[in-house]
């Protein structure tokens, strides 16, 4: 396979064209902001996992001039750093892996306000993205000088510390793409103006950096071809960036669409399909004769071979693939392809609400040591009750520990919930992780019975050891007059199917759930109006990627969207709605109901007494995400004695 064939970049050697792609490491660092054993442990299992080059998330190269740059991120801007570096540069060549070094100048307008001290930088002094009130501080031409030489001397480092090659960040909107980019660049100077102008600074820090490393050393530049937003960059100006990075000397083109205002194209939402950056590589290899990397979306097997096999690009990078799964190389080697636990798109862990770096299906990434799983002392029988996601990793983990595992579902297929959420075909992300889930209970030898409803009797019969409750929640209809009519049914009834929807649906509540059955329904050109109390749609919390791409996907389906608004009852014709004072009718066939679900831990509260050990999981406790559910039942299971 074309994927595995050894190639190279420059003078590195590479055993295949499998590279793990720059992710921001938040968490991981040393307090110091050095590389980790932590951070190290991270990477290690991507390169034991088989990915023939690392790309580090981004290192730092300089602190004096921007405040606040994001406290989680690693830096280069001493040689105290270098020991650390090397660590890690000696855990990846252990397994055969390269470690490329990703190099930022800062993060310029696009950096997070809320830990900055000092005024933001930038080419020039344009609004911020995340408080456009406040404005950046444009950069000094002797400041600019000072950033290239931190370059240079951070390329040095790395290659003094072991480094394989350094990748340029000038990508994304970050601080090198606001100079390349006449949008956020007003400058008059010499790096303002054309082209030439503004890809000066880029081109001074090629230049200083190849001065000091020699010609030997690999440079990768990763850049954005396409901004995807009105006034940025256009294809047509990033073939011509292309070429001229070429002229300059670099070894390869690492290649990105996007920035910022569309950040839910640069890290793709379960909405996007397969390969979506792929067109952007391909545009690109055919305009230059470098190497070219390319990522989006191309975690499926089949579809990165074709990748590579019909020549659209040299290199797959993987980024939330190899956070769900670092053996995604080594499996799809072997041809162990229903073996890889699949990203499923939802950026909670690695973008979303944790601070750390992680993934919703691996709760092990960025703890690889500390959660790691071991045999259990005394063997135990755990019955599990609910084969959903928890249920399910619950009982895989506890088998895998050596423990006697059933888990006994009541209806009569796996998967809970994600079966109902994987329904749209814009969530087919979630389908192969029902699959995986199911098959890892399977191989680990746990007995799985359908069909079978717990009772507390029953669950006294079996004895078991430990009782891990992941029954899920129950549907909760809001409280107001006209609920309990024909027309009215739950995101549950819709996703199973077994009610019919008219032509003109109302969806009370705008939260993912609401939102995802609303662009489903207009999809199948019904006319769709959602109904939400809050001032905007989705919860707080909820990561920008996905609130960017499902608001994309309500306005491409014409959905109506109503938010301050109250829902007071439902009637024969609709929905009758508060809005700003005064009530409102909204003629309606079907009445979708999307305002959530209320915990159900009433069979914990019955074994308590008879079983030696019950713990509830998941939406039982407390309806949350798939990620609660998946972590919960890990853990459970992983701290059992
Ligand atoms: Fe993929 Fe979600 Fe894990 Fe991120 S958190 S790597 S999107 S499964």
């Amino acid at each position: 396979m074309k994927l595995f064939e050894r190639t190279r970049i420059g003078t590195m050697e590479l055993k295949n064209r499998i590279a793990m792609a720059p992710m921001g490491t938040a968490g991981l660092a040393d307090v110091d902001l050095g590389y980790s054993r932590r951070l190290i442990e991270f990477y290690a299992a991507r390169a034991r996992g088989g990915t023939g080059m690392i790309i580090t998330g981004a290192a730092i190269v300089n602190t004096r001039l921007e405040g606040g740059i994001p406290h989680f991120l690693p830096r280069l801007t001493g040689s105290e750093y270098m020991a650390r570096l090397s660590e890690l540069c000696d855990a990846m060549h252990h397994y055969g892996s390269k470690l490329v070094l990703q190099l930022s100048a800062g993060f310029g307008r696009v950096n997070y306000l809320q830990w900055n001290l000092i005024p933001p930088i930038s080419a020039s002094a344009v609004p911020c993205f995340h408080d456009p009130s406040v404005t950046t501080r444009e950069l000094k031409t002797e400041e600019i000088g000072e950033l290239v030489m931190s370059f240079a001397m951070a390329a040095v480092m790395a290659k003094m510390a072991g480094v394989d090659a350094i990748e340029i960040q000038g990508y994304g909107g970050y601080l090198i793409d606001q100079f390349q980019t006449a949008l956020w660049n007003k400058r008059t100077d010499q790096y303002g103006g054309d082209l030439n102008g503004r890809l000066r600074f880029s081109m001074e820090i090629i230049g200083a950096v190849r001065s000091l490393v020699g010609r030997d050393f690999p440079i990768i530049y990763k850049f954005t071809p396409d901004h995807y937003i009105p006034g940025g960059r256009t294809l047509e100006e990033g073939l011509e960036i292309a070429r001229r990075l070429e002229q300059a000397g670099v070894d390869a083109l690492h290649v990105d669409g996007g920035c910022y205002e569309v950040w839910n194209r640069v890290i793709p939402s379960a909405y996007e399909p397969p390969a979506c950056q792929i067109p952007l590589a391909e545009a690109v290899k055919q305009a230059v004769k470098l190497p070219i990397i390319a990522h989006g979306k191309l975690g499926d097997p089949d579809v990165a071979r074709q990748v590579i096999e019909e020549g659209k690009a040299d290199f797959v990078a993987l980024g939330r693939p190899l956070l769900a799964d670092p053996d995604w190389a080594r499996k799809v080697k072997d041809g162990r392809i229903n073996d890889i636990r699949p990203c499923i798109n939802c950026n909670e862990a690695c973008l979303g609400k944790r601070l750390s770096l992680s993934c919703t299906v691996n709760p092990q990434t960025g703890m690889e040591r500390e959660y790691a799983l071991t045999a259990i002392e005394k063997k135990k029988s755990v019955l599990v009750i609910g084969g959903g996601p928890g249920g399910l990793e619950a009982a895989r983990v506890a088998a895998s520990r050596g423990c006697d595992v059933t888990l006994w579902e009541k209806s009569d297929r796996l998967g809970g919930k994600l079966r109902l959420a994987a329904v749209p075909d814009f969530k087919r992300d979630i389908r192969p992780l029902i699959h995986y889930l199911s098959s890892e209970v399977e191989k680990a030898g746990v007995k799985v019975v359908l069909r079978k409803q717990a009772t507390p009797e029953l669950v006294r019969q079996l004895r078991p050891d430990v009782v891990i409750i992941a029954t899920g929640s129950k549907f909760a209809l809001p409280d107001v007059p006209g609920v309990e009519q024909a027309h009215v049914l739950s995101t549950v009834d819709l996703f199973e199917g077994t009610k019919t929807v008219g032509q003109r649906v109302v969806v009370i509540g705008g939260g993912l759930c609401g939102c995802e059955a609303a662009a489903w329904l207009a999809g199948q050109g019904k006319q769709v109006a959602v109904v939400e109390m809050a001032g905007q749609l989705i919860p707080e919390g909820r990561n920008v990627n996905t609130m960017l791409a499902i608001k994309a996907l309500l306005a491409q389906s014409h959905v109506e969207v109503m938010t301050s608004t109250k829902l007071v009852a439902i009637t024969e014709k609709g929905a009758s709605v508060e809005r700003d004072g005064s009530t409102q009718e909204l003629a309606a066939d079907s009445i979708v109901i999307a305002t959530g679900f209320t915990p159900d831990c009433s069979l914990r509260d019955t074994l308590e007494e008879t079983v030696p050990d019950v713990v509830a999981i998941g939406d039982c406790a407390k309806p949350r995400s798939i990620l609660d559910a998946v972590w919960e039942g890990f853990h459970a299971a992983r701290v059992m004695q």
